[in-house]
């Protein structure tokens, strides 16, 4: 046989390797997906869609009705303005995430991303023969430490990936923060990518700022977004990519030949979720909020651990390193108690942290900090 493509061993395997053999009853704190349905106008609009017999290929970049949401969503939220053909409409924010990477990255390039990240990052730089380069974070809030930042650049670097509000730590950056990153990006002449998927998950009256809106940001950002995370639309699988025409022509070349386009009896569907469906945002993200607010004062009760405020997305981050276990030991400690969570070392430079999602119902959370209280009570 001949030999396989030698990226594949720098490829992760993913979460679902790990988590196998959760026991009965016990709590999921695992999944970053929304525990909502998705709003009844979106599959309404589906539904109706195919059964007036819309199942043929439509235009790749996406159906004009879908296009026009999103370029008005752009202008109206993220004071951007695109035009249609820059933006490609994806199959959810990876493949957006995917094109940008093998449209923008020669082999040997390298990426910096603040860390930990969310461990897709990794191979999706890999695909293109380029390298992920994680940089630090401030300790105290999870904010990325821009002088480790600045120190990381080298010859070889070609973009920044931004990830604002983030997944796993759950930071939302501010506009100064973001400056500097952008500032850097025109200094050192990089590209940006900038994952704004939990772009509206932002609490404690945290704005979201869209790094393509910032001076100089514009010709060098390729801003993706998608449709999972604030409409409860994960199985959709519905994103897009918005960039100047010359990113955005090679993005669209490689989505073409790929995969042609997502389902086209959901791209009206999709439209309906960012024109209608405001009002179910809101109420998603108002519970989140509580969920929020209601962990961050059980985990920093729980002796050993640290939770710095929860900003945005829907994770919590605790720092465990002061039970003097390792994030897998915690882990374990947990399961046997009845709650799975993802250890830190699953995300890069993540060791001595856990990931916990609150996109889980409030009963199951009151039941999990229970639980975890009791397990890390002082004996
Ligand atoms: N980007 C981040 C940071 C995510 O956490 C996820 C999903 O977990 C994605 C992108 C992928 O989203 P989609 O479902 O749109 O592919």
């Amino acid at each position: 046989m001949p030999k396989l493509a030698e990226r594949n061993s720098a490829i992760p395997a993913g979460f679902e390797s790990f988590f196998k053999g959760a026991p009965p009853g016990c709590i999921r704190l695992t999944v970053g997906e929304p525990d909502f349905p998705t709003p009844r106008e979106v599959v309404e609009a589906a539904k109706q869609d195919l059964d007036a017999g819309d199942t043929h290929y439509v235009a790749t970049g996406g159906k004009e009705v879908l296009v026009r949401a999103i370029q008005e969503k752009l202008k109206r939220e993220n004071h951007l303005d695109y035009t249609l053909d820059e933006i490609t409409v994806t199959v959810g924010a990876k493949e957006a995430l995917v094109d940008a990477s093998l449209a923008l990255l020669n082999p040997g390039d390298e990426v910096l991303i603040p860390a930990p990240y969310w461990p897709s990052y990794d191979p999706i730089c890999v695909y293109a023969g380029a390298r992920a380069v994680p940089f630090g974070l401030e300790p105290n809030h999870y904010h990325p430490d821009l002088e480790a930042m600045k120190s990381a650049v080298t010859k070889r670097t070609k973009a920044i990936l931004i990830n604002s509000p983030n997944n796993p730590t759950g930071a939302a950056y501010g506009r100064l923060e973001l400056k500097a990153m952008v500032d850097l990006a025109v200094d050192r002449d990089l590209y940006l990518i900038s994952d704004e998927i939990y772009e509206h998950m932002i609490y404690g009256g945290r704005s979201h700022f869209a790094v393509a809106s910032f001076p100089g940001a514009f010709e060098r950002t390729v801003t993706i977004n998608g449709f999972s995370k604030a409409f409860a639309m994960t199985g959709w699988r519905f994103g897009y990519t918005a960039a100047p025409k010359e990113l955005a022509v090679p993005m669209r070349r490689i989505h073409m030949h790929a995969v042609t386009h997502p389902a086209s009896f959901a791209h009206r569907a999709a439209s309906v979720a960012l024109t209608q469906c405001a009002g179910s945002v809101r109420t998603m993200v108002e519970e989140y909020d509580r969920r929020r607010k209601f962990l961050a004062k059980e985990l920093n009760a729980v002796p050993g651990w640290r939770l710095p405020e929860p900003e945005g997305a829907f994770y919590a981050f605790p720092d465990v390193r002061k039970t003097g276990l390792s994030s897998a030991q915690v882990y374990d400690k947990l399961l046997a108690a009845g709650v799975q969570v993802i250890p830190g070392h699953l995300f890069p430079r993540g060791e001595g942290y856990l990931r916990i999602s609150y996109a889980t119902s409030m009963k199951d959370l009151q039941t999990a900090s229970e639980r975890i209280k009791k397990t890390f009570a002082p004996a």
